[in-house]
């Protein structure tokens, strides 16, 4: 279930659709932002959802401020040579892959395909981003924003990625399991 839930979170804020029996449930941004008020979310999952998904600029920066808090403390534990610089652009990098959601290049954020054949339209499933519509950065942008030389990003970069993406994974967990303990009772 929460799984699920989650791709039906739309990031842009507008509505949260769940079709289940008996039509169409449609949360909006006020019952996630009641949903977040209820309850004990750690602070950073709670800025996550805020800056996400009820478009809170003010929950964005201070999302923005404890992940370069970790980018810097990590940095320190496991030797990363990285400058305060670097550790920026890599926050940045993080609240854009994470947060703003980059568009697919293929359906252009639509997360379906248009086909025409004939006189006949129709649409199909984007398998680039798996019908969601998100995209990724490519490596070279990632780099750049992280301000690091491309050679470096590759060498040592993706792992490093890797673990600072699964720990924003770890908090957007959190809060699917809030939002599904304090509105489950919408669906049944
Ligand atoms: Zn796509």
């Amino acid at each position: 279930m929460s799984e699920f839930l989650l791709t039906k979170m739309n990031p842009k804020g507008a509505s949260w659709e769940f079709s289940g029996r008996g039509g169409v449930v449609a949360f909006t941004q006020y019952d996630i932002a009641a949903a977040l008020s209820f309850g004990a979310l750690p602070l950073p999952a709670y800025y996550l959802a805020r800056a996400k998904y009820c478009e809170d600029h003010q929950a964005a920066e201070s999302l923005r401020a404890h992940l370069l808090d970790k980018i810097e403390k990590e940095s320190l534990q496991q030797d990363w040579k990285i400058t305060k610089d670097n550790a920026c652009g890599i926050a940045d990098l993080l609240m854009a892959e994470s947060v703003f959601d980059i568009q697919c290049k293929a359906c252009k954020g639509l997360g379906y395909l248009y086909e025409k054949s004939g006189s006949i339209n129709s649409s199909r499933r984007c398998e680039k981003c798996n019908g969601s519509g998100v995209g990724v950065l490519s490596q070279r942008k990632r780099a750049a924003m992280a301000k690091i030389a491309l050679t470096t990003w590759h060498r040592h970069w993706n792992e490093r990625l890797d673990f600072l993406m699964c720990y924003i994974k770890e908090l957007e967990e959190h809060v699917v399991k809030h939002i599904n303990e304090q509105c489950g009772h919408k669906y049944n």
